[in-house]
């Protein structure tokens, strides 16, 4: 039987997959980037250099410098899209152990999602998988050890700003949430299901801009 080969990571920087244009901010640990596949314009990722299965098994010392970056974000959002209220997310699939998608074949490196909207995936994690709150990203290698899970820190469809991590209660949930694919689903409750896959939604236009909005911002605290 042919073995699937692994696929390239997009993340990890000494693959050159991003443009140089697409790396927003350059830090000591992290970056943040502006990715293809904008579901909406602002669509933003925060993630280390190299491959980190996921912010679980981030270095404690690195965690300051992730805030640092998310505040940056905040501001950008404020600032160009009047924007207070954003979403954050990481979907943990590497938080069990498991190295790459068993579908996709593509490396399991840690991101952080940000965008510049209320999206309520509360509802729908709750449904499915054990909420426990969170007070810090530096606990998730505590409140979610060794299994795969998703961070969501936004508001609730009652208007409450909630950080949860959301766990699997049973062997074949942790198997669903290694796989699970949260872009479609987040596409479909924004009402916008055509953009849930980057390939039949690149947003160029979007990153286009964003890349140039971002490059304004930058310049006013230069
Ligand atoms: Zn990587």
């Amino acid at each position: 039987m042919p073995k699937t080969i692994q696929k390239q990571c997009v993340y990890c920087l000494s693959n050159k997959v991003l443009n140089d244009n697409q790396i927003l901010l350059h830090g000591q640990h992290l970056y943040l980037c502006a990715p293809r596949g904008q579901l909406v314009e602002g669509y933003l990722v925060i993630s280390p250099f190299s491959c980190i299965g996921s912010l679980s098994a981030l270095p404690a010392d690195w965690f300051p410098e992730l805030y640092l970056i998310i505040k940056v974000v905040s501001v950008f959002y404020q600032e160009t899209y009047g924007v207070t209220n954003m979403t954050l997310y990481e979907q943990g699939r590497g938080g069990g152990g498991a190295r790459i998608d068993a579908a996709g074949r593509f490396p399991f490196h840690a991101h952080l999602c940000c965008l510049p909207l209320i999206v309520d995936l509360h509802s729908f994690l709750s449904q499915h998988y054990t909420r426990k709150p969170i007070a810090r990203l530096e606990d998730l290698s505590i409140i979610a050890p060794g299994c795969p899970y998703v961070y969501i820190e936004s508001q609730d469809k009652t208007g409450v700003h909630k950080s949860c991590v959301y766990v699997p209660a049973t062997e074949i949930k942790s198997v669903e949430l290694e796989r699970i694919r949260l872009k479609p689903i987040i596409a479909s409750l924004i009402d916008l299901p055509m953009r849930g896959n980057w390939r039949t939604y690149p947003g160029d236009n979007e990153l286009k801009h964003l890349i140039k909005c971002f490059d304004l911002f930058k310049r006013r605290f230069q």
